[in-house]
């Protein structure tokens, strides 16, 4: 697979990309934005391939040299510059400016791709500035971010936006029937977790996140609905934060798969119709309201660890919360979270 191949439902961007090419007006700087898992660095991939392809050029063919060598993460004329311990340093944008400053190797273009430019320190923040002012040639910077606005605006009125978009779920179940052998049923549960991410649900089709599910979803379905019995799983993954917003994100399906089935929506619409039935039980349990305020506090509690809040304080605060979904079992409940997984 090469080139534009492995991003699908995303064929404005990628067209748009393309008649840059072959029409001659590739900018210097993109940003290009979206949730993680929403393929940002597969899209500029794609885009340095096809700037680079000689075979099929605006479209890279995935074949040829170039194409391999970027696809591998090691073209001369190509710098991916990462976060290094959580930020990209001024140093490592001045290697980037050394390597813009150089001759091209082979082709005529240079290419480098900031990857979380979010976590740029300030000095090297002010460093890129000074790059993205002094455009050189046949050189394009690609800033790949999830927090746009984070970024200095004089950074970002530099840059063409691009903002991946939420992929149908229908269309990613498909891609994961297709290239993952899986049957409908399983493909739209993954789907439906991954909300219109498509490398978010790749990475969930792992063997040992599919393990990680069903343990959760029968912790969720033995429990009376409040998710605090899987949250409890999750707090157990002390050490892997991917797989406690994982877990998260089940949670939060489950709970408003409830709310789903509870106003009588059609199946399709559910992410866990296997556990349909269940579903309907538990959402007769609690009032919608109270049901839809624990998405939210999932979904809050998912935001604020993504942000890097107190890991064990927001999880206790959350359990508390959901406990509260049936106050009257809330002591009991906060007493039990106490002694077993507390700290
Ligand atoms: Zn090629």
């Amino acid at each position: 697979m090469g080139g534009f191949d492995g991003l699908i439902g995303q064929d404005a961007l990628v067209q748009r990309l393309q008649q840059a090419i072959i029409s001659g007006r590739v900018a210097h700087a993109y940003l290009i934005t979206g949730a993680p898992g929403s393929g940002k660095k597969t899209l500029a991939m794609a885009f340095a391939q096809a700037l680079f392809c000689m075979e099929d050029p605006g479209r890279a063919c995935g074949t040829c040299q170039d194409c391999r060598r970027i696809e591998a993460g090691n073209h001369p004329d190509m710098t991916i510059v990462p976060p290094e311990a959580g930020r990209i340093k001024i140093d490592q944008v001045r290697r980037l400016k050394e390597r813009f400053a150089l001759q091209s190797y082979e082709g005529s273009w240079k290419a480098g791709i900031v990857v979380g430019a979010e976590t740029m320190t300030v000095e090297a923040a002010n460093s890129l500035l000074k790059l993205l002012e002094e455009p050189s040639g046949q050189a394009v910077i690609m800033l790949l971010s999830t927090s746009p606005s984070m970024l200095l605006p004089t950074i970002v009125s530099r840059c063409q936006r691009i903002a991946m978009k939420r992929i149908p779920r229908q269309l990613i179940a498909s891609y994961l029937e297709r290239e993952f052998g899986f049957s409908p049923q399983r493909a739209a549960v993954v789907a439906g977790l991954a909300d219109g991410r498509l490398g978010q649900a790749k990475e969930y089709a792992k063997e040992e996140n599919l393990a990680r599910m069903e343990q959760i979803l029968s912790a969720l379905a033995a429990s009376e609905g409040r998710g605090l019995q899987a949250l409890r799983l999750a707090a157990e993954l002390d050490a892997d934060p991917e797989a406690l917003e994982f877990a998260m994100q089940i949670i939060a399906t489950w709970l408003r798969d409830m709310l789903l089935a509870a106003s009588g929506c059609p199946q399709d619409t559910i992410v866990h119709q296997n556990y349909y039935d269940k579903l309907l039980e538990q959402s007769r349990l609690y009032p919608m309201a109270a049901i839809r305020q624990a998405v939210w506090q999932v979904e809050d509690a998912a935001r604020a660890l993504r942000a890097n809040a107190n890991r064990r304080l927001t999880l206790d605060a959350l359990l508390y919360q959901l406990a509260d979904l049936n106050s009257s079992s809330r002591a009991k409940e906060v007493y039990r979270y106490g002694k077993s997984g507390g700290s």
